[in-house]
């Protein structure tokens, strides 16, 4: 791992992270309020896709300032490298629970969308634990809370505001 910079690791973890939490929130809560399946789907790939645009972005001006500030010349990493990384990791990430959304009835869809992401954001953050070498398990079951937390926020919101 050490070969690899690490502001290309952490983008990669951020986006995955990001991606998995987020969309799983928005798919879940849109699958709990609307009844139509072709709604579901179109919802949650304008939201990945715009969210992934997004944080991409902000990855990059973000980035950008902090290399500004590197007086010893750490950061040689790519800018525009860091944001394609940040791009596709929450792309992809965000396709876990999109695509049982899109092969499953609703209801399954649904319930299979969450397992899959609880079980994603479990293995992300091993990961990540693993990698800053501090505690992987604690940092595991860190972001099953933090997707949990997004996940009920989205099935509120989806049952209150049920169309
Ligand atoms: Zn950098």
């Amino acid at each position: 791992m050490k070969h690899i910079h690490e502001d290309y690791l952490r983008s990669a973890m951020f986006g995955l992270q990001d991606g998995l939490v987020s969309t799983t929130g928005v798919v879940v809560g849109i699958s709990t309020g609307v009844a139509d399946k072709s709604i579901i789907i179109l919802a949650s790939l304008v939201a990945v896709s715009v969210e992934a645009t997004s944080m991409a972005a902000g990855q990059y001006s973000s980035e950008k300032a902090v290399h500004q500030m590197d007086k010893i010349g750490k950061h040689n990493d790519s800018l525009a490298l860091g944001a394609a990384i940040m791009f596709i990791a929450y792309f992809l990430a965000g396709m876990v629970p999109i695509i049982p959304t899109i092969l499953f009835p609703q209801s399954q869809g649904r319930i299979i969308a969450i397992v899959a992401a609880l079980i994603g954001l479990f293995v992300v953050g091993y990961i990540k634990g693993h990698i800053v070498e501090s505690k992987p398990l604690r940092s595991a079951t860190e972001l099953l809370v933090i997707g949990g937390i997004a996940t009920t926020i989205g099935l509120i919101v989806g049952h209150f505001l049920r169309v």
